[in-house]
């Protein structure tokens, strides 16, 4: 749970059940939790005082003990291709980031599951920052009610929205961190709040398997897996936890993924790496190992960073890349890097305190 310095509880990730207890801890009806909800989560209220359905002595008694509360913004930037970044700053110092992809008539929020990354993937600049946590179910929900805040998108729009998609695909390996993540993508399903549909969320997974199954039967968002190699012996290398849960388990957790169909594929993410996974042979490979899955590819340009072993693939190389894969049956697009002025493009997030501090320290051994 989250205190602020006075030590007021923040509301905010809590869920239906556990804003019910709190109201009961202070005397009041469990319906007044379907208020506080609505303001909470579909007008976007922070301010007890502005609850008017809410009488005056218990707006009072709920900022005695309570805070809505939302995550300290410690810098956000817009990019010259209008995709925004913030950094935001826990109650600990620790640093996360969000990014928003604004497209005509929609948008895709871009949400952080972790501090760093549990896992080391050697192409990813999250996998090498050292400092590792979870994010609070307060934390993970809290990125997309400040994102609405910048936007000013309260109420929660009935037609077309700004935010009309999340993806789970920040700093962090979201099924590492399945209980906050679950609840928060509960909260942020909530037909009566934010009301995002499941069909307009996607998480996306290095493979962690027994949490894919438990994730296709519990939220049932769409699915996107990290796959970047298509044999075991390269995966093992760039992925580490491919050595616990190998291609073949990968793939047939996908294949037994509830509610995917033709109209609702499985993304394959396919980070294009010059001269180690972009040949033609690894394209037809790719077709074959998903033979039977209802998928889509993404070919994501690698996108380089300071100290990075690898190159990205030259565009004709993805060209053809894609291509085999269109021939094969599937879509194939390759992702626009949007946001790389902004260090927001995939992989590239990593928080500016630590890139800061390393910098520093580079600084002083030349010194
Ligand atoms: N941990 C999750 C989600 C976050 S990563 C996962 O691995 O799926 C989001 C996507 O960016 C993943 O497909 C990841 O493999 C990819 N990625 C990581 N580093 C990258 C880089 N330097 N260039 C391009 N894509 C990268
Ligand atoms: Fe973690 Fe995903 Fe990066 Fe791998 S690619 S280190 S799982 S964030």
């Amino acid at each position: 749970m989250t205190h602020n310095s006075s030590t007021k509880l923040s509301l905010l990730g809590l869920d239906r059940h556990e804003l019910k207890a709190e109201l009961e801890k202070i005397g009041e009806k469990p319906f007044r939790a379907k208020q506080l909800w609505h303001w909470i989560y579909f007008r976007g209220v922070t301010d007890f005082s502005r609850m008017t359905t809410i009488a005056r002595p218990l707006q009072e008694k709920l900022g005695e003990h309570y805070v809505v509360g939302r995550p300290e913004l410690s810098k956000q930037q817009t990019s010259k291709d209008t995709s925004h970044k913030w950094l935001f700053k826990f109650i600990d110092g620790n640093e996360a980031e969000t990014v928003f992809i604004p497209e005509e008539g929609r948008g895709a929020l871009c949400l952080s599951s972790q501090i760093g990354c549990t896992l080391t993937c050697t192409f990813c600049h999250t996998g090498t920052q050292r400092l590792v946590r979870n994010l609070t179910t307060s934390e993970i929900v809290g990125q997309l009610m400040l994102a609405r805040d910048t936007y000013g998108e309260w109420p929660s729009p009935d037609g077309e929205r700004l935010f009309s998609n999340i993806v789970m695909m920040g700093m962090g390996e979201p099924l590492f961190n399945y209980d906050n993540v679950a609840k928060a993508l509960h909260i942020i399903m909530d037909g009566d709040g934010i009301s995002i549909s499941k069909r307009r969320i996607t998480l996306s997974t290095s493979g962690v398997v027994p949490l894919i199954r438990k994730c296709g039967a519990e939220l049932g968002v769409n699915l996107a897996i990290s796959l970047h190699a298509v044999s075991d012996e390269l995966r093992n290398i760039i992925m580490p936890i491919n050595k616990k849960y190998p291609l073949k388990e990968l793939l047939q957790s996908c294949r037994e993924y509830p509610g995917s169909s033709n109209s609702r594929r499985i993304t394959f993410e396919y980070v294009m790496l010059k001269g180690i996974n972009d040949s033609p042979a690894d394209a037809r490979e790719l077709v074959r190992l998903v033979k039977g899955i209802p998928a889509k590819f993404n070919l994501i340009p690698f996108n380089k960073w300071p100290g990075a072993e690898f190159n990205c693939s030259e565009a004709p190389v993805i060209r053809r890349f894609s291509e085999i894969l269109n021939d094969g049956g599937y879509s194939a697009p390759i992702r626009v890097p949007r946001g790389r002025d902004i260090l927001a493009a995939c992989g590239q997030l990593k928080s500016a305190s630590e890139t800061e501090k390393i910098s520093k320290l580079k600084l002083r051994r030349q010194d």
